[in-house]
C-alpha cells in the first residue's frame, strides 16, 4: 500500500526535476537575442528572428 504511494511520489518528483533541468525541451532560445520562446514558436517573440527548427 505505502509502497505504491512512494512510487507515485518519487515518479512525480523525478518528472518535475526533469522538467526543470531540461528547459531546452520546452523552450527555444533565440539565436539573435537569447530570449526564450515557446518550443512551438516559429519566430522570436522579442526580436522577430526566425528560430531554428532544432535546438539540439
Ligand atoms: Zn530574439
Amino acid at each position: 500500500m505505502h509502497y505504491t504511494v512512494y512510487l507515485v511520489v518519487m515518479t512525480g518528483i523525478i518528472a518535475v526535476v526533469t522538467l526543470v533541468s531540461v528547459p531546452s525541451l520546452f523552450a527555444r532560445k533565440c539565436p539573435g537575442c537569447g530570449k526564450r520562446n515557446r518550443v512551438d514558436a516559429r519566430r522570436c517573440r522579442a526580436c522577430g528572428a526566425e528560430l531554428p527548427p532544432d535546438d539540439l
